[in-house]
């Protein structure tokens, strides 16, 4: 039998960076448990796509507190996750959509983000790889970005083991028990620890480790792809904003003199799935080819099928855990690139006070699911279409 002052679950971006969080705060003893080895799940799989541009205010708020944090990675820890200010296109194709997008903007410049419309002929001065003439404007936002996934897994890992968080890879949480007073007992592969705090995360998996609590957590995963084209003189990164066709789930940045894309299929059943879809990549590279001609001669130099963590309203789960004293459960709901940090910031804030200077987590807690998974706030408009309901709900 061990004790921590903190134990955090899942080394992701998100356990991880709260992991380190809680030991900045102050925390002597912070222990994080990954059942296999930092960055094995979703974190190192991502596309790195950093955006402020969310479709709500929690959304914008994490975003806003991402960017921040990547930015001042390299002096706070000596490295950092790669962060590159590319700007990203949100083009608009319909009517509604311009609507929704005007809406959107104002309520992202109220936050503080330097997010401006761009008219049809600004879009094709902007972007000259996309089709001109395709769309009926969009909003821009020069400061968004994207990060190295790899790299931010070896940003946290460098963080982690600096601040003198305890690693301890290749040992799986195995559920919870009452312990002595004002700690929790926590059962792993290797033994038990008491940790005053626990922090559960665990990306797609993330159901599973709150069964193992005796939690009904709405989180679910599901298949996503990402594609990187060859290089092409067209494609340099000074050419090419990044791009999200929100009603197709394609976007696209640039990625070593070629494109990097990823999409993610409406229709896609929920479940852990990493092979390849080779149908559905040849309609979304068609997609490509008719907004961005360059892209359709070229071929592919690296294809990924990977599982994404999302949540039925597609927004992160932030809270204490109903019922059980100092246990706090934290998701980025598919998003944890762009949100990673600030939920695991806010985790380890809620941890430790209860309440987070990052965003009011009130509305993101488990308590807005039914018993069904259904959730009482409306979807983020701002999303991969990803399904609305877990699996078994
Ligand atoms: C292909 C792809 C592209 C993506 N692109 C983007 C993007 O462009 N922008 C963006 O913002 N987000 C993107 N995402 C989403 C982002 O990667 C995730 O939201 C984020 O990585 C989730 O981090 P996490 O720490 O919660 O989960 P993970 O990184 O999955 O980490 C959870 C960890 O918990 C561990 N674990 C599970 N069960 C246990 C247990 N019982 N005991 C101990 N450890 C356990 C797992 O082994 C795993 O290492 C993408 C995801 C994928 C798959």
């Amino acid at each position: 039998m061990r004790t921590a002052d903190a134990l955090v679950v899942g080394g992701g971006t998100v356990g991880a960076w709260c992991a380190y969080f809680l030991r900045q705060a102050g925390l002597d003893r912070v222990v994080l448990v990954e059942k296999g080895h930092l960055g094995q799940g979703a974190s190192s799989r991502a596309a790195g796509i950093v955006r402020m541009q969310g479709g709500t205010p929690e959304a914008v708020r994490l975003g806003l507190w991402s960017r921040r944090f990547y930015l001042r990675q390299r002096e706070e820890i000596g490295t950092d996750s790669g962060f590159t200010e590319q700007g990203y296109l949100l083009p608009c194709f319909t009517g509604a959509d311009v609507a929704a997008a005007r809406e959107r903007m104002a309520m992202q410049t109220a936050l503080g983000v330097p997010v401006r419309w761009l008219s049809p002929a600004e879009v094709d001065e902007a972007n000259p790889t996309l089709a001109p003439g395709q769309t009926l404007g969009g909003t821009f936002c020069a400061e968004d970005g994207y990060i190295t996934p790899p790299r931010n897994v070896a940003a946290y890992t460098v963080a982690l083991l600096r601040s003198g968080v305890e690693v301890a890879e290749h040992v799986a949480f195995c559920g919870l028990a009452a312990g002595p007073a004002a700690a929790t007992t926590v059962e792993t592969s290797q033994g038990r620890i008491d940790a005053g705090l626990v922090v559960l995360t665990g990306g797609p998996k993330l159901a599973g480790v709150g069964r193992l609590a005796g939690l009904r957590i709405p989180a679910g995963g599901v298949r996503h792809q990402v594609a990187v084209t060859e290089r092409h003189p067209g494609l340099d990164p000074g050419r090419v904003p990044m791009v999200f066709d929100l009603a197709a789930g394609l976007y696209w940045r640039p990625e070593e003199g070629g494109l990097l894309f990823g999409m993610s299929n409406p229709d896609e059943p929920p479940g852990e799935n990493r092979e390849v879809d080779e149908d559905y990549l040849a309609r979304m590279r068609a997609r490509l080819a008719r907004l961005v001609p360059v892209t359709a001669g070229l071929g592919l130099r690296r294809i990924w099928a990977a599982t994404i963590d999302y949540t039925p309203d597609h927004l992160p789960i932030i809270g204490r855990a109903p019922g059980l004293d100092g246990v706090t459960v934290a998701c980025a709901g598919g998003a944890g690139m762009m949100w990673g940090p600030g939920v695991a910031r806010a985790a380890a804030d809620v941890a430790l006070t209860g309440s987070s200077g990052v965003l009011d987590v009130s509305p993101l807690g488990l308590d807005r699911f039914d018993e069904a998974g259904h959730s009482r706030l409306a979807t983020d408009p701002i999303a991969l279409p990803f399904p609305e309901r877990i699996a078994s709900s």
